[in-house]
């Protein structure tokens, strides 16, 4: 278990400005300048991209489902074989000291948990202690105008990773099979990208959930199709539902994004946004659609409420 926390500074007082508003990382109990925040060259969240993360927000200083979160990082932690060396209240503490530390409001925040330093090889029993950091940053949305306009969205040929090698359940940090995918997005013009599991069904998109709109009601991929059990996900089935939306959770074909009347994606950065192409073909009018615009409306209020 980690001691009480520090704050510890290398800036001296009395440095100007840039000093004091340098951002204070959590690295194992103890809150320190960016610039000073390292880890070993040997830790194996880097050699092996061993460890576990998650992503949050904070809107008007209250994180957003800050349990629902840790709950899913301790089990990304069980499932790896990791044990995170604090408690879920110690962790909780820490994540509101890092936020209010750096005078954040609205904030994307960072947890990355990694197995430690250890020997070149394999062996995570010969790791040392696992390392806790906590990064709370502003927030990078994505423009402003795509939740206007919609995305554009194409289908990756990489294939998102078999459930049985390494479940998408965990949010490992190692995000290999994303970011290929991402790669793909890019290179076709678009920021998000479509990846089907290993039996060609709708997953999900590199870093955010996906939704269809058919008939006035939503449908989506259920957690067995290898997807991530998105946070904002949970929240816009939880909206869906007190808004009279019938919610399925059902295997889709890219057939079903083709000729969905709305699409939108979801996630803690991306939030809730449209999706108005798909592999170049427009889905529906081709525009934001209207339960799309209601649920972006509901989840706001939620997030501020
Ligand atoms: N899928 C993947 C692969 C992700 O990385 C994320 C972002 N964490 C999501 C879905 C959305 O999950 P959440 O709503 O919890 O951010």
């Amino acid at each position: 278990m980690f001691p009480a926390m520090v704050v510890q500074t290398s800036k001296s007082p009395g440095q100007g400005d840039a000093a004091a508003t340098s951002l204070k990382i959590f690295i194992n109990g103890r809150l320190v300048d960016k610039e000073d925040a390292k880890i070993s060259v040997y830790d194996h969240g880097l050699l092996y991209g061993d460890g576990v993360f998650e992503g949050l927000r904070s809107y008007a200083g209250r994180v957003f489902r800050l349990e629902q979160h840790l709950a899913r990082l301790w089990d990304s932690a069980k499932a790896i074989w990791l044990e995170i060396p604090m408690t879920r209240q110690a962790m909780a503490d820490a994540v509101n000291d890092t936020l209010k530390v750096n005078g954040l409001e609205d904030a994307y925040i960072r947890l990355v948990v990694t197995r430690g330093a250890g020997s070149l090889g394999l062996d995570p029993n010969r790791t040392s202690d696992p390392q806790v950091i906590i990064i709370a940053d502003r927030i990078q949305l994505y423009p402003r105008e795509l939740y206007e306009k919609g995305l554009e969205i194409v289908t990756a040929s990489t294939v998102r990773n078999h459930p049985a090698a390494l479940n998408a359940r965990v949010k490992s940090l190692n995000y290999l099979n994303n970011i290929l995918a991402k790669i793909e997005g890019l290179q076709a013009g678009c920021i998000e990208a479509l990846m089907l599991n290993h039996k060609g069904e709708v997953a999900e998109c590199t870093g955010d959930n996906i939704f269809l709109v058919r008939a006035g009601a939503l449908a989506t991929p259920p957690t067995d199709a290898g997807i991530l059990e998105g946070i904002t996900r949970q929240a816009v089935i939880e909206l869906a539902q007190q808004a009279k939306i019938h919610v399925r959770e059902m295997p889709l074909t890219r057939h079903d994004v083709y000729v969905a009347d709305e699409c939108f994606l979801t996630g803690t950065a991306a939030e809730v946004i449209p999706v108005v192409k798909v592999d170049s073909r427009p889905i529906g009018s081709g525009e934001p659609g209207p339960i799309t615009r209601k649920l972006i409306d509901r989840f706001h209020a939620l997030v501020r409420g």
